[in-house]
C-alpha cells in the first residue's frame, strides 16, 4: 500500500528504510507529528518512533530513525543476527 511521502528527501530516505525492513509507517499529521513508524513486532514491546513533519535537522531526524532501526531486535527471522 502507498503511502504518503515525507516532504524532506533525508527522512523521507529513512522512511524508506524502515518499510523495506519491514515496520509500517502510519501517517497521523497532527500538529508536527507527521506520524509514526511501527517495527514488525505488533505487541506493546514493540518498537515505535513518531515522524517529524518539520524536524529542526532532517539529517539528524533521519539517523535518530535509522538508529530506531539499528536498535529493534524484532527482525524477521531471516534478517536476525545469531552472533
Ligand atoms: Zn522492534
Amino acid at each position: 500500500m502507498a503511502r504518503a511521502r515525507h516532504a524532506k528527501k533525508e527522512v523521507e530516505s529513512a522512511l524508506t528504510e524502515l518499510t523495506d525492513a519491514g515496520w509500517s509507517v502510519e501517517t497521523t499529521k497532527s500538529g508536527h507529528r507527521w506520524g509514526v513508524a511501527r517495527c514488525s513486532e505488533a505487541s506493546r514491546s514493540g518498537c515505535q518512533i513518531s515522524i517529524w513533519s518539520t524536524p529542526r535537522s532532517p539529517g539528524n531526524h533521519a539517523k535518530a530513525i535509522r538508529r530506531a532501526l539499528d536498535q529493534c531486535a524484532h527482525d524477521q527471522p531471516e534478517n536476525e543476527e545469531q552472533a
